[in-house]
């Protein structure tokens, strides 16, 4: 079965200084979407169910990814009341932070989930994945700490929560055939990439595709998006 895979950033009113204005979806666009979603009968389902193979039609996955603490301020209420769970990929070394990999490149700081946040946030069902320690650039940082980077985070993040971290998402997309095989080596069960698409049974568990939601994503084509996908069977 085909299972779509939402990929959003930032839930929050715009930044008008933001370089990456396409990462923010407002909050009154995302309770549009979920409640879109939740009247035609889908449900949301957390990444790592795709791993128990018996999954209900009309299910799909939202991810989230970088840990904003606006995920916890206007995404989690609006997911809570629609009985959706969401995926959120942390960046370990950067919990109660901000987003220095983007205000290093010029864009606006934002805030990330405290530790109480991000428990809290798993009391009402929220599932974590890894996003790295440092939201690092895979490929270009040689193997060595390549393999810190994705294992340790690991490590990190399910002592913090008490729970084995089974999902990674690669930072900026990016990825190669040597940073694949780190994934699966550190014990890691499924990856998300950037690559847009739908997912089927030969999609590869550690590249899976997402429907990236952006600002200027208009309810139509929001749900034209996830239809499409959620029919597509390959
Ligand atoms: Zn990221």
């Amino acid at each position: 079965m085909a299972v779509p895979i939402l990929m959003y950033h930032k839930v929050a009113p715009v930044d008008p200084r933001s370089t990456l204005k396409g990462h923010y979806v407002s909050p009154r666009l995302f309770e549009k979407q979920m409640s879109a979603l939740a009247s035609r009968g889908f449900t949301a389902i957390p990444l790592n169910s795709l791993l128990t193979g018996d999954i209900a039609p009309r299910s799909f996955v939202i991810t989230f990814d970088d840990g904003y603490e606006n995920f916890h301020r206007y995404a989690l209420p609006i997911l809570v009341r629609h009985g959706f769970q969401a995926t959120v990929f942390l960046v370990a070394n950067a919990i109660g932070g901000t987003n220095r990999w983007d205000s290093e490149a010029g864009d606006v700081e934002e805030r990330l989930m405290t530790l109480e946040q991000i428990r809290d946030a798993g009391k009402q069902g929220t599932q974590f994945g890894s996003h790295t320690l440092d939201h690092a650039d895979l490929p270009a940082i040689g193997e060595a700490e390549a393999w810190r980077q994705i294992s340790e985070s690991r490590e990190v993040l399910g002592g913090l929560l008490g729970t084995d971290i089974e999902a990674f998402c690669y930072p900026y997309g990016r990825k190669n055939p040597a940073v694949r095989e780190m994934v699966v080596r550190a014990g890691y069960r499924l990856a998300c990439s950037t690559e847009k698409g739908a997912n089927n049974r030969e999609t590869d568990p550690f590249a899976l595709r997402r429907i990236n939601i952006r600002r200027d994503t208009s309810l139509p084509v929001f749900l034209y998006k996830l239809w499409r996908d959620a029919r597509n069977d390959g």
